[in-house]
């Protein structure tokens, strides 16, 4: 069949702004490149049009100010100089130079990239940054010393025996079988090399002085610091199953885990998943993309209903049933045996091996023998500082004082594991920065993502508009007349927005 989509129009014959509203994006092209031109009063940009994350369509996504915001995961990129302020994004987006004649836009040569603030003064900097955690908020925080033109040594310590990965597609594609081992890396071998990160694998620390300003590993060896960052992030709380073997009971945490479920899967017929978790259930939906028959047992009345309501947990039961799970709620485990998986309720269950996604607990102890100030996670003010100067913590260990809820909080979410890191990383070069991003995270089950904005742990109503029998809606939590947060499904404009005026709540409140 003859493709009907009309040709993209070429930028660089000039395009009329009078169709371009305040905010307004379209797709265009500049020689053979696709460019995204974008209108936010009275300037125009022309960016490419493909966020760094996830390849997201940026002209689906949401002009704010002078930065554009992906639709799939919220990275933030500068207009002006392509710059990815904000993760998940890492890399820039390319820009090109802008010609204005009259009411028409010319796209002219693309920039070269913008070269980065000024090297930090060195009386304000550390001599030396040592991170503990090759996780998100660590790859984060070292990846911003060197875009901040940090000059000093930066070490990466981490208890993985890989170098950082893409946590998340761990129990999405990867574990579906739809991604390749090649993905998961978040960065070449060159990376780390040619920005003179000295990454250690396997190299688990276990005892801080931050007054004697050093680390010491398992292995005995010791590591001074002028900085430290604790990014150790969260381990799976293990359960006592009687009767279960070690080499039955699978946690997902790391990449060697997911390969080790791989492992398992690829001759597997039956899994239990205990917990009913976004883990266990991502991981539910990705074993069912094997072909594999899944049982999911958890305590609780509905998946997710403490974190996302009775609502949106029925819809994610009733949409994981379509797709063949068969869950025993209001159950646990009480035995193995064999094969043979013996529920509370007295159900029995053949199973080759089980997935437990229980939940995790912050990895607090370097913290605790260090004796810096925990509160169910390591206490951090909102620079990100710990109450050891010149110690820093960020991720999921990380309990921070929220502006928007105005609570201490903790939560386990890759973008914020990130930006955590990026501001820890400024701080760590004298920027003092406040860290007040909305909290964001996303849950993917099938062809259905959840994206969620906002921080509720507890609320007076729920409000829905949309449906979500049709996958089509934002849920919004309420306390009083504050919006909490809200959840969206097919609605990306609606999460950015929802994102962008939870911000707005904390500026105008005038900090
Ligand atoms: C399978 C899976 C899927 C997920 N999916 C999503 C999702 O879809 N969306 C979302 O928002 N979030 C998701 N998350 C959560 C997200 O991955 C975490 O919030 C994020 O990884 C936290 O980053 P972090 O840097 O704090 O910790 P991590 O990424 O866990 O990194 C911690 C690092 O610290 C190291 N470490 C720990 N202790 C020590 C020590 N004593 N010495 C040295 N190193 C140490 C570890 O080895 C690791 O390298 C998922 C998590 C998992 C496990």
């Amino acid at each position: 069949m003859a493709d009907t989509t009309p040709p993209l129009p070429d930028f660089s014959s000039g395009f009329s702004i009078r169709d371009l509203p305040d905010g307004g994006k379209v797709l265009g092209r500049v020689d053979q490149e696709e460019v995204l031109l974008v209108r936010t009063g009275d300037a125009v940009f022309a960016v490419g049009p493909h966020c760094t994350h996830y390849h997201g369509p940026l002209v689906d996504g949401l002009v704010v100010g002078d930065t554009i915001r992906c639709p799939w995961h919220h990275a933030c990129f500068s207009l002006a100089t392509g710059e990815a302020v904000r993760a998940p994004a890492l890399d820039p987006i390319p820009c090109w130079r802008v010609e204005r004649i009259g009411d028409l836009a010319y796209v002219r040569k693309r920039t070269a990239e913008a070269p980065g603030p000024a090297r930090p003064s060195s009386s304000s900097v550390p001599t030396s940054i040592v991170i503990v955690g090759g996780g998100a908020a660590g790859l984060a925080a070292a990846d911003v010393l060197r875009r901040e033109r940090y000059d000093g040594p930066i070490t990466m310590l981490t208890a993985d025996d890989s170098p950082p990965v893409d946590r998340p597609n761990l129990s999405k594609d990867f574990l579906a079988g739809t991604a390749q081992e090649d993905w998961i890396p978040l960065r070449s071998p060159d990376f780390y090399s040619e920005r003179r990160i000295e990454l250690v694998l396997n190299a688990r620390v276990t005892s801080l002085d931050a007054n004697q300003e050093s680390i010491h590993l398992e292995n005995g060896q010791r590591h001074s610091f002028g900085a430290l960052l604790i990014a150790t992030g969260a381990e799976p709380i293990h359960l006592d199953i009687p009767g279960a073997t070690s080499a039955q009971t699978c946690y997902l945490r790391t990449f060697s885990d997911s390969r080790a479920i791989v492992a398992k899967a690829i001759s597997a017929k039956s899994v239990v998943v205990v917990g009913a978790s976004f883990i266990g259930l991502e991981v539910a939906a990705s074993l069912r993309a094997r072909g594999i028959g899944i049982h999911v047992v958890a305590p609780e009345s509905q998946p997710l209903e403490r974190v996302m309501g009775p609502e949106v947990g029925e819809f994610i039961r009733r949409l994981h049933e379509e797709h063949g799970v068969v869950f025993h709620l209001g159950s646990t485990v009480r035995r193995v045996d064999g094969r043979v998986v013996t529920l509370t309720d007295g159900t029995t269950l053949d199973a080759d091996f089980l997935v437990l996604g229980v939940g995790v607990r912050p990895a607090i102890d370097l913290a605790e023998q260090a004796g810096l100030e925990v509160d169910r996670g390591i206490a951090v003010n909102e620079y990100l500082e710990t109450s050891a100067s010149g110690v820093y913590a960020a991720g999921d260990v990380a309990r921070w004082p929220d502006p928007h809820t105005g609570d201490r909080i903790r939560v386990e979410h890759w973008v914020v594991a990130e930006r955590q890191g990026q501001t820890a990383a400024r701080n760590m070069l004298g920027y003092r920065e406040r860290f007040d991003a909305v909290p964001f995270f996303w849950s993917q089950h099938y062809d259905v993502t959840i994206n969620y904005v906002g921080h509720a742990e507890q609320w007076d109503r729920i409000e829905i508009e949309g449906s979500l029998d049709a996958r089509d809606c934002a849920v919004t939590y309420m306390r009083g007349e504050r919006k909490l947060a809200a959840a969206t499904m097919s609605r990306d404009l609606s999460s950015l927005r929802a994102e962008a005026l939870m911000e707005g709540q904390i500026n105008t409140a005038g900090r």
